[in-house]
């Protein structure tokens, strides 16, 4: 099989999938699919669809239309503010965007009415992690702007935390988030369908307690492709952590000194590390490098220690030197699953779904 490559197990995404739906679902919250780390990925985009989420989120319209090239007629989210230059393009392709800037709703307002089509938005609050989101003291005066706005449709709030400083999601800023929604609804005779209260890293906080807010959708990607939360980094309970496996070829593999020969000057990345010398030893080249993963994120399923990577080699100490054409497998993080989704270079192999 072609090297390197994602060995990517539908029956596990699908496992995931259905499991987080299933008890998300008994706390009254919909899951909307994120397909953003897998470029979107229509077999991924199938396999969730398949296994209950309410719709598909991607923060690229770029993905978005793709996926709509590919036939998928789910209701899809654009889940990053739209770029002004692209306000036709996600009217075009998504049923809905994230918002929190009202030049843009105004943009997607006049291109919903040009092209004769209503277009929903969800109202992004700023909850502390400092990244998108309109401030909450904000939030009414805005709303009213929204709502003269020609055929757009303020269909929800929502909020994203954790990912630019880590703000863990808990009982108080959801609740908080709860409340600006009952303040829309009484303030202007309305109700509002969606609160998107997060990503992966409001599992924790859902998994363990009963629901006592409002929030009612959860926007899940990481979970569902790595099986783990994104705040500590646990496996969660009932999920495969192994659905996606990195498969790289070995190039050259030679017993080298443990440390190198000459003045020591800046790699071609930068800073060396200091190194340790501990002898000769089996050292293996892998055809990979950091234009297809980070090389940080990987972890070798046999325990041997990745020592270094360049554009195209992945350096490691191995036991014994490895036949030359062998393949070695790795676990991936998110950080390196993206990288790899994304590079044309790594192909894709697919285990499809058997049930
Ligand atoms: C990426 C992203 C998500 C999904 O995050 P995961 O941690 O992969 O679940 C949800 N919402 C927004 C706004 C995002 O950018």
């Amino acid at each position: 099989m072609a090297a390197p490559r994602l060995e990517i197990d539908l029956n596990k995404i699908h496992h995931n999938t259905q499991t987080l739906v299933q008890r998300l679902a008994s706390e009254g919250i919909s899951v909307t699919g994120v397909t953003k780390a897998s470029l979107g990925s229509a077999p991924i985009a199938h396999t969730l669809l398949q296994a209950g989420v309410c719709g598909l989120g991607d923060s690229r319209i770029e993905n978005i239309e793709s996926m709509r090239r590919a036939n998928i007629t789910a209701h899809m989210s654009l889940i990053r503010a739209p770029m002004l230059s692209q306000a036709k393009r996600v009217v075009q392709a998504a049923d809905l965007s994230f918002n929190s800037e009202l030049d843009i709703i105004k943009q997607l307002s006049y291109y919903a009415h040009e092209l004769k089509r209503v277009h929903s938005i969800v109202l992004m609050l700023e909850l502390g992690d400092l990244r998108e989101g309109i401030m909450p003291e904000e939030l009414l005066e805005t709303v009213e702007s929204i709502l003269v706005l020609p055929n757009i449709e303020l269909k929800g709030i929502g909020t994203n935390l954790a990912c630019r400083c880590g703000v863990s999601p808990d009982t108080r800023n959801m609740a908080q988030l709860s409340e600006l929604a009952s303040q829309i609804e009484t303030k202007f005779k309305l109700n509002l369908a969606i609160i998107s209260g997060g990503n992966s890293a409001n599992l924790p906080w859902i998994l363990n307690q009963a629901n006592h807010t409002r929030v009612n959708n959860l926007r899940l990607g990481e979970s569902i492709l790595l099986g783990r939360e994104p705040l500590q980094r646990h496996p969660i309970e009932g999920l495969y952590t192994d659905a996606i496996t990195l498969i790289a070829e070995v190039i050259e593999s030679k017993i080298k000194p443990s440390v190198a020969t000459g003045v020591i000057a800046q790699s071609a990345f930068g800073a060396v590390p200091a190194q340790i010398d501990q002898g000769p030893k089996a050292q293996s080249i892998l055809a990979i490098g950091i234009q297809d993963i980070d090389p940080a994120g990987l972890t070798a399923t046999q325990n041997q220690q990745i020592l270094a990577a360049s554009s195209d080699h992945l350096i490691i100490h191995t036991q014994q030197c490895l036949t030359i054409g062998s393949e070695m497998k790795f676990q991936l993080n998110y950080s390196a699953l993206l990288r790899a989704m994304t590079s044309p270079f790594v192909n894709k192999t697919y285990f499809p779904i058997t049930n």
